[in-house]
């Protein structure tokens, strides 16, 4: 089993989300995401959720 690094999941999953339409990553702060101020840099999109830690 590999041992979790608490500091690279921070790096990989904090403050990252996917655009619903097109699924590309977006690194950005949530309350941007929720005041819609990011767009997507591929589809233009505002609408994005979590990404998924597994
Ligand atoms: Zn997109």
């Amino acid at each position: 089993m590999a041992a979790k690094i608490p500091i690279a999941q921070a790096r990989m999953f904090n403050n990252v989300f996917v655009c619903r339409d097109c699924n590309r990553r977006v690194r950005t702060q949530p309350t941007r995401v929720i005041a819609k101020k990011v767009r997507c840099p591929g589809c233009g999109g505002s609408t994005f959720r979590p990404v998924r830690r597994k």
